[in-house]
């Protein structure tokens, strides 16, 4: 696996790459990598292409300081791991290299209403930094495809937006959410959670499989509020928010219909680790 550290190398690579009629599948991760990581990376090697992850703790996405400064950071692992799975080049740029002139050089990018419910609403500012994040990575790869998971939803929506918006040409591959043996959500985060809060931390899986099955015998007044009472009872101090929401758009919905399709979805917070989770509902 080769290792790049620069743009303009990266862009060269990939350009005789490309001249020999490679795909490139293009995985963008902060690192701390786990088996969804790896998920994303199989999905495109298996596609045929010549396959490139990056590493970048983007701090421009982190509306909160703390937990930028305890982001999980296992760099070594990351490589090994990567190696293994068979990744063609890793891309991993330090902050001045994705961001020249400093963090504060953000452009504004029209991303529509979802950029400020939910995630947008409780971590202002974040979605600017995703995009404009992706937006640089998108421009140094110029891949064929990009990878991403279902596990941030809002995130894939937000990066559909900014492909869009940008007539970028890459088409987007979303990969179902991968779960330890509990349920929970893998997360990078998750390395920050005692044993305990971990196998506690299954209560938003448990949740969620609550109102997709029952969706059709109880209303969703109802839903959110015996949800959000397993998620509290099983020790999280704080739930942001608990929705179900139609899947095409995140508007909120108040009555389950069978045409629409619906997605339910939360944040909620145990040991001070904000966990976010979601589960298509029909
Ligand atoms: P992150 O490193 O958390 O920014 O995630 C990088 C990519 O991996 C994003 O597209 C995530 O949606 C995806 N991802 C994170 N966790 C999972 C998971 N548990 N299953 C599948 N994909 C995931």
């Amino acid at each position: 696996m080769r290792i790049l550290k620069e743009k303009e190398d990266l862009s060269r690579f990939v350009e005789s790459e490309k001249k020999q009629q490679k795909k490139i599948g293009f995985v963008p991760t902060m690192g701390a990598l786990h088996e969804g990581h790896i998920s994303l990376v199989h999905k495109s090697i298996e596609d045929g292409n010549f396959t490139v992850v990056s590493i970048f703790v983007n701090p421009t996405q982190f509306n909160n300081p703390l937990d930028f400064k305890r982001y999980p950071i296992t760099v070594e692992e990351d490589i090994l791991k990567l190696e293994e799975a068979g990744v063609d080049l890793l891309f991993l740029p330090n902050v001045k290299e994705m961001y020249p002139n400093g963090t504060s050089e953000t452009c504004t990018i029209e991303l529509g209403h979802i950029e400020n419910v939910l995630e947008g609403f409780y971590r202002p500012g974040h979605f600017q930094g995703v995009a404009n994040i992706v937006k640089r990575l998108l421009e140094a790869v110029n891949a064929d495809v990009l990878y991403l998971g279902q596990k941030d939803y809002q995130q894939c929506m937000v990066i559909g937006e900014l492909v869009g918006q940008y007539e970028l040409p890459v088409q987007i591959e979303i990969a179902p959410t991968k779960r330890e043996s509990n349920g929970l959500a893998m997360s990078s985060r998750n390395l920050l959670l005692s044993e305990e809060a971990k196998t506690r931390a299954s209560a938003i899986f448990n949740a969620l499989t609550y109102v997709k099955e029952n969706i059709r015998k109880e209303s969703i007044r109802d839903l959110k509020e015996i949800a959000s009472t397993m998620i509290l009872k099983a020790g999280f101090s704080k739930i942001d928010y608990f929705e179900i929401c139609e899947a095409s758009d995140l508007s909120p919905v108040d009555q389950y219909s069978p045409e629409i399709k619906m997605i339910v979805l939360t944040a909620a917070v145990i040991e001070d680790v904000r966990l976010i989770d979601n589960m298509i509902i029909n």
